[in-house]
């Protein structure tokens, strides 16, 4: 369900033009109705306006604007969040980056680059390719999603494995503070001394101000690559066959396990030739000298095997292995060719428990009569189950939205969490309360009220509360948690 909101005044469409132009200021009903919603399928919140700055200095006049009166706004990216990051809750203007995609400087010797907010990922690594680097964080929205939004969602990939979130790619930033005035937090080098006002943003999902430039780390392409596909009869089986990997002190680049689900969509989309008859797949990558490789090939093969793998292939070109990358990366659009809505839900557990919450989530299936295809990001323990439903049909929803929740406590009940890299935005604020004491929630809003005193930077996200309408909404029903 989409809650509705004001169209702008006229007086405020004139100030915003006059700041932006004409094109840049949307507050007609298919406008508002296009930026109403992120990811995050289940609910929906209109903006007032929408606006796309074309620079720095436009972005920041509009967050003045909006402090001299008292409008709410949330920076929006690509709008690829899963948890209604973006969305303007209780009202207020989206401001988007797209426009601001500009790639300011390349630094080869430093190992650098400097980019708006605006910048797709993939494009960022696209460009600097023929120098031998890369931008690591690969979401696999990394076709469409932001640097601005991966900096605010610290977001992860496949490849977080081996390179870790967003957070350590990320050198310094230049941001709008809530108050309209510009900070820099970090730099060119490692982090320097005093309170690390950068470690704070990323991951702050814009509630404690807009990147309106950032400097990223960019990393050399590794030399070599071996990519396999090993087949399973189970799920269980391919969960054991990670920590088997793990336990030979072999860390892949990255682990993906793909359900048979999933992959009846992925194969559906692209023809890709996995047997539809597998009960999950693994992705696995190693990367590095063609001396490492040549040491964990034949070791991968033999875990792979030893835990039961039916068939192990090895990507025989870079072709094979994009197509397999691809395929994987688009398995929530291929999902999406399945059923008319879907929720995709984000848990993580430690990763000795992956086989145990693959066998719940199944459990969950089973219990509330829904169909779940299922990724796991399985190296870090960070699962992706995608909950089929029909946003027609009230009983789906509810079946749907008890299929989520009984899984991100059985994720917390493992000693996980009930988010791994999509956020909490608007969707699991209540879920902060189970994860953190009284003491550290108060200390989380004392350090935002200090950082965001005018209550307008994308406000009722992150921390509990009562959210403008008084409850915790999702797909327009009250949930108790
Ligand atoms: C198919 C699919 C696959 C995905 N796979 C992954 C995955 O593998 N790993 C992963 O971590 N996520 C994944 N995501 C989630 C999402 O793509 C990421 O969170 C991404 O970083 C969001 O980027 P965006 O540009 O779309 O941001 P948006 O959705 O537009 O915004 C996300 C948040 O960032 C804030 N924000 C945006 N720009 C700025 C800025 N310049 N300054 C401050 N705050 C800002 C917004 O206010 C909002 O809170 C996936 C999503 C989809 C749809």
């Amino acid at each position: 369900m989409t809650r509705p909101s004001s169209p702008l005044p006229a007086s405020a469409r004139r100030d915003l033009v006059a700041i932006l132009g004409e094109d840049a200021v949307f507050d007609d009903a298919v406008h508002r109705k296009i930026y109403d919603s992120d990811g995050y399928a289940l609910d929906g919140v209109t903006p007032d306006a929408v606006v796309l700055p074309r620079t720095a200095v436009q972005l920041q006049q509009v967050v003045k604007w909006c402090v001299r009166h008292g409008v709410p706004y949330a920076a929006r990216g690509a709008g690829t969040g899963l948890s209604g990051g973006c969305l303007t809750l209780g009202g207020g203007i989206q401001i988007g980056t797209s426009r601001l995609r500009r790639i300011v400087e390349v630094n080869e010797v430093d190992r650098l680059a400097v980019v708006e907010p605006g910048v797709v990922n993939l494009q960022l690594s696209q460009a600097v390719a023929h120098l031998g680097l890369q931008f690591a964080p690969d979401p696999s929205s990394q076709a469409a999603c932001t640097i601005g939004g991966n900096f605010a969602e610290n977001s992860g990939g496949p490849h977080t494995l081996k390179h870790g979130v967003t957070l350590p790619h990320i050198l310094g930033a230049t941001v709008v503070q809530p108050d309209g005035e510009l900070a820099v937090w970090g730099g060119r080098s490692q982090p320097g001394p005093g309170v690390d006002l950068l470690g704070l943003g990323v991951g702050s999902e814009g509630t404690l101000g807009i990147a309106v430039e950032l400097t990223v780390r960019l990393v050399p392409t590794p030399e070599s690559v071996a990519t396999f596909l090993a087949v399973f009869e189970t799920e269980a089986d391919a969960a054991h066959a990670v920590s088997g990997l793990i336990a030979r002190a072999i860390v892949p680049a990255a682990m993906e396990l793909i359900d048979r689900v999933m992959l009846r969509a992925v194969e559906e989309a692209f023809s890709f030739g996995f047997p539809l008859d597998a009960g999950a797949v693994l992705i696995v990558e190693v990367d590095g000298s063609a001396r490492d490789l040549k040491h964990e090939r034949p070791v991968v093969r033999d875990v792979l095997n030893e835990f039961g793998a039916r068939e192990v292939r090895e990507a025989s070109s870079a072709e094979e292995r994009t197509h397999l990358w691809r395929a994987r990366k688009h398995a929530f659009g291929a999902i999406g060719r399945m059923s008319p809505n879907y929720a995709t839900q984000d848990g993580v557990v430690p990763r000795g428990r992956v086989p145990h919450i693959v066998a719940s989530i199944a459990q969950a299936a089973k219990r509330h009569d829904v169909v779940i295809g299922t990724v796991i990001h399985a190296g870090d323990g960070n699962i992706h189950p995608c909950v089929l439903f029909d946003e027609r049909d009230d009983a789906q929803v509810d079946r749907a939205l008890a299929a989520c929740k009984d899984i991100l406590e059985r994720c917390l009940e493992l000693d996980g969490s009930p988010t791994g890299e999509h956020g909490i935005g608007m969707e699991k604020r209540e879920f902060m309360p189970l994860l953190f004491g009284p003491a550290d929630l108060a200390l989380m809003t004392d350090l935002r009220d200090a950082l965001e005193p005018t209550g307008l930077c994308n406000p009722h996200k992150i921390l509990p509360g009562a959210s403008p309408c008084g409850e915790l909404r999702v797909a327009g029903r009250q949930v108790a948690l």
